[in-house]
Parts: structure tokens; sequence; C-alpha cells
């Protein structure tokens, strides 16, 4: 039924980078954990090639990075950080702590208390990804973490200044020039000058996002964001040079990242893949490179028969980032829920979500969308509950069910805690 127009070129030997990843990452996880400071200084230099005399930054380094930055950059920062602030608010407000009766004396609470310290990672092998530093720092604050830690690494032996100017506005305690998986373990497992926290949050590329899983357990983490995915779905009235743009511009990520058509127009795909070649090799795109690499590996152009089976295919992909161009875009919502985000209608892209709509830009990728949305406020906190009986009768009568209830999975101890309540409030007979 689906057709491919261009099919992504299988990876040769794709079982080993995986591996070869998972090892490095084991290794620099083991040593940081068993060395400290001396080790994240090892690994820095070596993949980094920094290393300072002190990875944090003082409040005196920070101000004079931040002088060294473009007025107008400050002022976008600050622009894209309240749309960022506005939706996390509204987003926190509509989380509601509650107490419920459930029978006379018995009370029943919940309550979203906020994790209490948080590492946040902001990426930057490749590009300043100042814009993760709204998502990850400022979402925490908002949600009311008291000690957020920011990590981004050094692009090309340079502090990226902007995104430390990001990092600050954004609210961060403490910042620390520190990249990929040294500053994903140190802040887990705490080192002589990293605090260890209790939560890390952000994407990165695939040495992050295996730290990451590797480390889940021991700190809880967001969600596996690796590396960026785009999707449209287009039906026969979509313009084939915006969807060659839109998908370029997530193809310049790096070169694994998957950029996806599917369209019922034979006519609008072959034109797509017309426009991504020709604007691949004949404009003077800085990142051609790159999305051209990318484009030939991981670049998909599919056409199937109905917008039905467009949804239904899209759905099996569960990508990050999905655009749906097509003459009622709203009905994706009703027809798709396998995404990290959706942007519909040809009037926004991923570039607004990635840098400056205001919704959160990490997502989960490699088909995590099919058990987890996002990072959200939600994420930093945890959701408590608490009870409280008041009544001498209902606690008595609870006990007499705990005692059946524990008896029948043979949990004698258990049933005593409730026979015992129910010999002082209903007068059981009780004896240990
Ligand atoms: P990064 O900060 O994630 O990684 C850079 C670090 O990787 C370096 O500091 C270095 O220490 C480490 N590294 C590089 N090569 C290594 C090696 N061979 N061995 C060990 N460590 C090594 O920055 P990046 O590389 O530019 O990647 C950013 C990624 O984040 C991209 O893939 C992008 O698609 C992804 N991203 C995802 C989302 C999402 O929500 N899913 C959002 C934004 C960005």
């Amino acid at each position: 039924m689906a057709h491919y127009l261009k099919a992504k070129a299988v990876p040769v030997n794709s079982a080993s980078p995986q591996e070869s990843v998972s090892a490095t990452v084991k290794s620099v996880i083991e040593n940081i954990r068993s060395e400290g400071d001396s080790a994240v200084r090892r690994y820095s230099q070596k993949f980094d090639n920094w290393s300072p005399t002190s990875f944090k930054l003082s409040k005196a380094d920070i101000e004079n990075i931040i002088s060294a930055v473009p007025e107008q950059t400050l002022k976008d920062i600050k622009e894209v950080q309240s749309n960022v602030r506005a939706f996390a608010i509204a987003q926190r407000n509509s989380l509601h702590d509650f107490e419920l009766e459930i029978q006379p004396g018995v009370h029943l609470g919940q309550k979203n208390v906020p994790i209490s310290s948080v590492g946040a990672y902001i990426p930057g092998g490749r590009y300043p990804l100042l814009a993760s530093a709204h998502m990850t720092i400022l979402t925490a604050k908002v949600a009311g973490v008291s000690n957020v830690i920011g990590c981004t690494p050094p692009i090309s032996g340079k502090i990226p200044n902007a995104t430390v100017a990001a990092m600050h506005f954004a609210g961060a305690d403490e910042i620390f020039i520190l990249g990929g998986v040294q500053a994903v373990a140190a802040m887990a497992v705490g080192t002589e000058s990293i605090r260890k926290v209790d939560f890390i949050a952000g994407p990165g590329n695939a040495f992050v996002a295996e730290a990451k899983r590797q480390l889940f357990g021991e700190v809880g983490i967001d969600l596996f964001a690796g590396p960026t995915e785009i999707l449209i779905v287009a039906d026969e009235h979509a313009d084939p040079f915006t969807i060659a743009t839109d998908l370029i511009s997530q193809a310049e990520h790096g070169p694994d990242t998957p950029a996806v058509l599917i369209t019922t127009s034979e006519n609008v795909g072959t034109e797509t893949i017309r426009h991504v070649n020709q604007l691949l090799q004949h404009s003077k795109l800085s990142t051609a490179d790159i999305a051209t690499t990318s484009w030939k590996a991981f670049g998909e152009v599919i056409t199937v028969p109905t917008l039905d089976d467009a949804y239904a295919l899209a759905d099996d992909y569960a990508f990050e980032h999905v655009q749906i161009f097509t003459q009622r875009p709203r009905e994706a919502l009703e027809k798709m829920s396998h995404y990290g985000a959706l942007f519909l209608g040809e009037k926004t892209c991923v570039s607004y979500g990635d840098k400056v709509i205001g919704t959160n830009h990490v997502l989960p990728t490699r088909k995590a969308a099919r058990y987890t949305g996002g990072l959200w406020v939600g994420k930093y906190l945890r959701t408590v509950t608490y009870q409280e009986v008041t009544s001498e009768s209902a606690s008595g009568n609870l006990g007499r069910l705990c005692g059946r209830s524990a008896r029948a999975e043979t949990f004698e101890a258990h049933a005593r805690s409730g026979d015992l309540r129910a010999s002082k409030f209903l007068g059981d007979n009780f004896e240990w």
C-alpha cells in the first residue's frame, strides 16, 4: 500500500555503532564514579579538548560572558523565554492538588511536589543550542525546583556565550561548561566539585542519551530525547518547496536525523525530492554537508492512497515532530496519537517549536512517543499521596478488610496491623 519514492539507506553494521557508544558511556560513568573530578577532567580533555581551572562559571564570569552577547540576542532570548514561561505556567496551573473523603472519616489526598535538585543538560557539541536552556532550566524553575545545575559543552574550545546568557536568565543556580557523558555522569553520581542531583533533563546526542539510559534509576530522567526526527504528512495541496525547506531544517541537526514525508500525492513526493536535492546541492546553506549526509541515509518519501493511511503510518513511526500540511490539519488531533509534538498547517513549523513558539522542544525520539510526551513542568514534579483516617469505626472496618486481604496474600504481619485497629476501635479479639 505504501510506495517508497525515496527509501532510507540501511546503515551498514547498524548494530555496532550503538554497541560502541554503550561501551564508551559505561566506562566513562564507571571511572567518574570511582575517581570523581580527575576523571571528569580527563574525559573533558579527551572528548572536548577542554580542561579549564574550573568548569564552574563564577558570578563575575557570567556577567562578563553576558556583556559580550549582542543586545538583540539578549532581547530575543528574553522574548522567547517569556513564551516558554507563559506556557509552562499554564501547564503548572493545570495540575491541581486534591483531597477526597472516600468514605466517612477516610481522607485521601494528592500533592504535586517539585523535585529538589535537577541537572539540566544543554547540548552544544555541534551548535550552541541555547533554546534548550529555556526548555530545561526555565521549566524546572516554573515547577519550583530549588536547585538547578546547568551543563553545556564548549564549542570548538570556546564558551558558548549566548547559551550561558540563556541559562542564566532561565534561572540556573550553577553553570558548568562541561559536555557529553562526563557532564551527565558527574551530575548523576556527584564529584568533589559537582553536586549530585536527583534528576537529569535535557536532550543530546547518542552519547548523552545513552548516559541517561544507563544512569536511570540512580537518578530520574525526563525521557530519551536523542537525535531529532521530523515527519510531514501532506496532501496534494501542500507546497513541495515548503516541505523541502522544513525537512532540511531538521536534517541539519546531525548526520543521523530521520526526515520523512508521507503524502497522498505522487507529484508532491517527487517535487519534494527534487527541491531537497536542488537546495542541498545549489544553495549556499552552511550546514549542507550534514543535511546531505543525513538526507541520503535517513530521508524517506512515501506515497499512500488516502490521508487515513498517512495518519496510520505516521502514528506507527511515532516521531518526535510531525507537521501536517493538509486542508484540514486539525483532523490530525483526532486521527493521530503517537508524536512528541504536532505542528498544524503550513503557517507553523518545527523550527518555531525548536526555537521560539513556547511549547517545549525536548521531545521523545526513537518511538518513545508511544509511551511518553515531551518535557514539561509535570516531569519536574512528584505526584505524592497522603491518607488520614479520622473516624474510629472507619479505621476498625478498614482493619478487618486489611486483615482478610493481607491473609489472602499470606502477609501475617500486615494482617495484624489491621487486626490491632479492629480490636482497638471495634472491640474484636486480638492477640499477637
Ligand atoms: P551534545 O552536547 O549532545 O554532545 C556533545 C558532546 O558529546 C561533547 O561535549 C562530547 O563530550 C561528546 N562526544 C562527542 N563525541 C564523542 C565520542 N566519540 N565519545 C564520547 N563522547 C563524545 O551536542 P551534539 O553532538 O551537537 O548533539 C545534540 C543532539 O541533540 C542532536 O542530535 C540533536 O538532534 C539533539 N536534540 C534533540 C532534541 C530532542 O528533544 N529530542 C532537542 C534538541 C536537540
